[in-house]
């Protein structure tokens, strides 16, 4: 017999389940509709829709293989259980619902053979399912990770996904043992504990069937009802967002309509509905799992910025106006509604210090281990470009840097007619395109882009004249711009000087699409990821490439040859422009190994793990006050390393890196690989790393 045949206190069984099961759909559907007003209140326009194959491939890997949660393999094994588990019962709570609506229509709903070849899985993985919460609750609160916090929410939700297999199992037990010989073959799990209850009063036996039935669907409906409210959201909103993920370059930043802006009076981000709908959708999803904390090079130096709490406060943020908001952009609210969002705790300086905002180092070391798709440096970076923009509110030494690209084209600060000096000490010429005529222009391969730092910095000037001296041992016609070649913009950009960085980007596209260019070199990752990602949304479409990437090519195709023997060992620090948002990882351990003598240790943080230098985001050009400096911290993992050099592809990690030597006094000399490739050159009187 169902548990909807009988009757209670009067009412029929199969009414009061219809009651309540319309009654939670209806009070879901409430909810999610304000969570759906919610996500679409307003904000910039992003599209999301494209690229339909691509989106259906990541949603398989990263949502439903969860390729990012078997990093930790304990963590992958128990969420793989507890989601397999809740695909598998969801079939079964749709076939106890139907028994309650319709007690006698009887089962299966499905051809006979499916249906018992589904019992046979739903049983396997409501136990399979029961370990995963046991696994969850295990990694929580006995062989907890850092960061995992203590958390009501989750050790609550765990709770009730294994009371939901327990009702499930001993519902299932009870009624086998009500009636000897219903027990099926395909149910072996429910089937032994029914046995466990031969002895069993019938009435005892219905009164835990009848209980747990109920139990069962009314905690699916508590919990369904519950998710809107609590971290695990995240468990409907997990696989859109994944779908609806970032699929263009991972480094490139949105762009601002200035004139618009500027007509609105309004830059960035001040409040939650300035953010985009898929920002705000991201904060309906983190599931506070702390893989973004357990990375940050902030976090782990002891500075306030952790993106898990930044995720956390900003969601906060979002959730304690929410009904106030939908109200007003639906019109509903009244006049009281639209008074509290004005005296309501403000974003910026409110939820979110503004140290907070600009501790951020842009190095997407948290984005790469979000397992479902959360981005913050688009966030950071709007929230710097409402203070920058519209409070004119920055670190005061952000101002030196601007005034300098402002002015000379250069953070530096330095005369934009020097910019070519670095090229006197060369022993050939390198073309300037400015001074060449049409037909010579016509010859030119690909065009050196130098960069601020290899223009003006000391080590960034040797590091230009090595890339200059690999290029011409590889006959590559190639030139530069000279004094026309103006700052790329990426700092004043990732500070948030948007304005800026547009005048920037629009005066060098001008200049570069004037000369006809269409390929180009340039060792510094920052100048590499603003001209191949960012530039093409001011029309300028070039093909890219940085130096490691040209030579190891130079040296694939035998066009460059390396005879010196450097025998010393050296590791490798990944810089996060080139690695993380431009996946050039193999290109300067290619080059690293063409140099004879020469032995590649990797570091325990390496290739899509390796740890910033600290100078990304534009933090290069501010001071850090707070914690341990993150090149230091970098450094002392560097030196734990014990080899001779440590190589680097950026100019900002070269600084960064060769200050925390100074500083810590260190051993471990940091090189640029193209440095150690040109002093392997034959024609090279001999090793510059001696
Ligand atoms: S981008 Fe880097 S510094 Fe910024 S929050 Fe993420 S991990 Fe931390
Ligand atoms: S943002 Fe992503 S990685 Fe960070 S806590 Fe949330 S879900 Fe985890």
């Amino acid at each position: 017999m169902m548990p909807t045949e009988a009757t209670y206190f009067g009412v029929p069984g199969t009414l009061l389940f219809a009651l309540v099961l319309f009654g939670s759909i209806a009070a879901f559907a409430y909810t999610a509709s304000r969570r759906w007003q919610l996500l679409t209140i307003g904000g910039p326009p992003d599209v999301r829709w494209d690229k339909p194959l691509e989106r259906l491939r990541g949603l398989l890997e990263l949502g439903i293989f969860q390729k990012k949660m078997w990093w930790d393999g304990y963590a992958g094994l128990y969420h793989m259980l507890i989601f397999s588990g809740f695909v598998v019962l969801s079939v079964r709570t749709l076939s106890l619902v139907l028994e309650g609506l319709f007690p006698k229509a009887g089962m299966p709903f499905l051809p006979t053979g499916a249906w018992q070849a589904y019992l046979l899985l739903k049983d396997v993985v409501l136990v399979t399912t029961f370990a995963g919460v046991l696994l969850a609750l295990g990694r929580r609160y006995v062989f907890r990770r850092e960061r995992l916090d203590p958390s009501f929410d989750a050790g609550f939700i765990l709770c009730l996904i294994g009371f939901l297999m327990a009702t499930d199992l001993l519902a299932g037990a009870a009624m086998f043992a009500l009636t000897p010989g219903h027990a099926s073959a395909w149910e072996p799990v429910t089937a032994a504990l029914s046995t466990l209850m031969s002895g069993t009063a019938p009435g005892t036996l219905e009164t835990i069937y009848f209980s747990c039935w109920w139990l069962h669907l009314i905690a699916v409906f508590g919990f369904l009802n519950y998710l809107p409210f609590a971290k695990h959201f995240h468990v409907l909103t997990a696989l859109p967002n994944i779908f609806l993920r970032k699929l263009d370059a991972p480094g490139r930043l949105s762009m601002v309509d200035i004139e618009k802006a500027a007509e609105a009076e309004k830059f960035g981000v001040a409040k939650v509905e300035d953010f985009t709908w898929k920002q705000r959708l991201d904060m309906f999803t983190c599931t506070e799992c702390g893989r973004c904390r357990e990375v940050c090079p902030t976090h782990l130096t002891g500075k306030p910025l952790t993106p898990k709490g930044f995720m956390k406060d900003v969601r906060s943020a979002l959730y304690s106006v929410a009904g106030d908001l939908v109200d007003v952009a639906s019109a509903r609210g009244d006049a009281a509604a639209g008074k509290r969002l004005e005296e309501r705790k403000p974003l910026i300086g409110g939820w979110v210090e503004e140290e907070t905002i600009w501790a951020c180092t842009t190095c997407r070391y948290c984005e790469s281990a979000c397992p479902v798709g959360i981005t913050y440096t688009d966030k950071i970076v709007d929230m710097r470009r409402h203070l920058v923009l519209e409070k004119s509110e920055f670190p005061k030494e952000a101002q030196t840097a601007f005034n300098g690209m402002e002015r000379q084209g250069n953070p530096w600060n330095l005369p934009a007619s020097d910019r070519d000096a670095w090229t006197a000490e060369l022993d050939f010429e390198i073309p300037v395109l400015g001074a060449m005529d049409e037909s010579e222009r016509a010859q030119v391969e690909v065009l050196f882009w130098v960069g601020c730092a290899g223009s003006y910095e000391d080590r960034g000037k040797k590091v230009s004249r090595a890339l200059a001296k690999l290029l011409h041992e590889g006959g590559v016609r190639f030139a530069i711009l000279g004094s026309e070649e103006t700052c790329n913009g990426d700092s004043a950009r990732r500070l948030g000087n948007e304005y800026l960085f547009q005048t920037l980007a629009q005066q060098n596209v001008e200049t570069l699409n004037g000369y006809g260019v269409k390929k180009i070199v340039t060792n510094c990752p920052h100048c590499f990821n603003t001209l191949k990602s960012e530039y093409p949304d001011f029309g300028g479409s070039f093909e890219v490439m940085h130096g490691t990437e040209l030579v190891a090519r130079l040296l694939a195709e035998g066009r460059v040859k390396l005879t010196q023997a450097l025998p010393k060992t050296i590791s490798f620090h990944d810089a996060c422009y080139l690695g993380r948002h431009n996946d050039v990882y193999d290109a300067p351990r290619n080059v690293l190994d063409a140099i004879p003598g020469l032995t590649l240790t990797e570091l325990p943080r390496s290739g899509r793990n390796g740890l910033c230098c600290g100078a990304g985001g534009g933090r290069m050009w501010l001071d850090e006050k707070i914690g341990t400096r993150i090149n230091q911290a970098r450094y002392a993992e560097i030196e734990e390393a014990g080899t001779d050099l440590v190589g680097v592809s950026c100019p900002f990690c070269m600084v960064m890196l060769g200050n925390a030597q100074t500083e810590m006094e260190g051993k471990t000399q940091p090189f640029d690989v193209l440095e150690l490739a040109a002093a392997a050159l034959p024609a090279h009187p001999g090793p510059v790393a001696g």
